[in-house]
């Protein structure tokens, strides 16, 4: 029997209530499929600089580091929010980040159908089940690049420079690839070929890997105001978009929000090794914390993106996504409350889930 390494980085707010629907659900998955998870807990965020006095202890790297992957709650809240920025729990998340070397952030935009009234999309527009995947080169191009300030024609001004060496963009394109092969076999490789020179390096590299290293996943390249366009007039023709920083960053914000319920929105970050690090996009609701009001599913398919791109359970995975389904036909947490439909709290909707597994 496989047995998983999971560190769970429970954070503070309602991270640690979502954290353990996660588990529970996780581990029902494996009684079912055949795999055993050891989980392992460590600190990150507020509640490490309580305890440890950094909001990421080296102690946290490593454990992560040894790990199969790691599931995040989420990090933050009023307590800490005197400190200064950099010793703020938010620097923790990017600290981890970055000491994995994770270059590469996942953002699905999934509607599901049970949820389309939430979309601020039209229903004929959404169609059937929506399933978008953006893929954001996280540690390259424009926010990392030389930037200053300098006097013009003796003017002040400023400037950024966006640039991707090729290996950089080998290595994005990769995991989109394997993404896509993984999913619909359709990658949109989105950039601004028409006007800039990195983009039109980004291009031709990501078309060569697919050429020599992916002939199974059909390739195509849009400009990015183009597809800011499309996510909102037709998103059902996107399967994985794959995206410099700042365009995923814009474009990822834009494709989750589609979904107009951030109590679901999971994501992952990784790098060049098959451990990720998984994690709800929201935050930790502070505002909510203990209550039992937190919707704990974000993190529940968190937990199942993990099964599928980290640990090769895609079975696993998919029946995870199929109980969320069949749950939201029968209860609901109070963001997304609907007529007609049993109100729960956190700890139910993580059962409801268990049993429907
Ligand atoms: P961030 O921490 O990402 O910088 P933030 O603290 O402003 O942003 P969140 O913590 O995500 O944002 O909370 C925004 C709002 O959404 C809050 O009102 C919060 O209660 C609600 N919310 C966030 N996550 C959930 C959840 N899982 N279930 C229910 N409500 C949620
Ligand atoms: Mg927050």
């Amino acid at each position: 029997m496989n047995t998983y390494k999971i560190v769970l980085l429970k954070g503070d707010g309602i991270g640690p209530e979502i954290v353990d629907q996660a588990v529970k659900v996780l581990n029902k998955a494996g009684e079912k499929f055949g795999f055993a998870i050891q989980y392992e807990e460590a600190l990150l965020g507020g509640s490490a600089i309580d305890a440890a006095g950094t909001p990421l202890p080296q102690e946290t790297i490593d454990k992560c580091k040894a790990a199969d992957s790691t599931l995040l709650g989420a990090v933050g809240g009023p307590k800490w929010d005197t400190l200064p920025g950099d010793q703020r729990p938010e620097k923790g998340l990017l600290g981890i980040r970055g000491a994995l070397g994770l270059f590469a952030n996942l953002r699905p935009a999934v509607i599901f159908d049970e949820l389309r009234d939430a979309s601020p999309l039209k229903a004929e527009i959404i169609g059937g089940k929506l399933d978008v995947m953006v893929v954001r080169e996280l540690t390259g191009g424009i926010y990392f690049g030389e930037r200053g300030r300098k006097e013009v024609n003796g003017v002040p001004a400023a400037y950024d420079t966006e640039m991707y060496t090729v290996p950089e963009i080998e290595r994005i394109a990769r995991v989109a690839f394997d993404m896509a092969r993984k999913r619909g076999k359709k990658l949109c490789s989105v950039d601004k070929a028409n006007v800039l020179e990195s983009s039109r390096l980004w291009r031709a590299t990501v078309a060569r890997i697919g050429a020599e290293e992916y002939p199974d996943v059909e390739l195509s390249n849009m400009y990015v105001d183009n597809c800011a366009m499309q996510l909102v007039r037709n998103p059902q023709q996107f399967d994985v978009i794959v995206t410099s920083n700042i365009f995923g960053d814009i474009l990822s914000d834009e494709a989750s929000m589609i979904s107009g319920s951030i109590g679901m929105l999971a994501s992952a970050s990784l790098g060049s090794g098959k451990a990720g690090l998984y994690e709800p996009i929201h935050g930790s609701a502070p505002d909510i914390a203990g209550t039992g009001k937190a919707n704990p599913l974000a993190t529940i398919l968190s937990a199942g993106m993990m099964l599928k791109y980290s640990l090769d359970q895609p079975e696993a995975a998919q029946a995870i996504e199929d109980a969320v389904s069949a749950a939201l036909k029968q209860a609901r947490t109070p963001d997304i409350a609907a007529e007609g439909l049993r109100t729960v709290n956190c700890t139910e909707m993580g059962d409801l889930v268990c049993s429907l597994l």
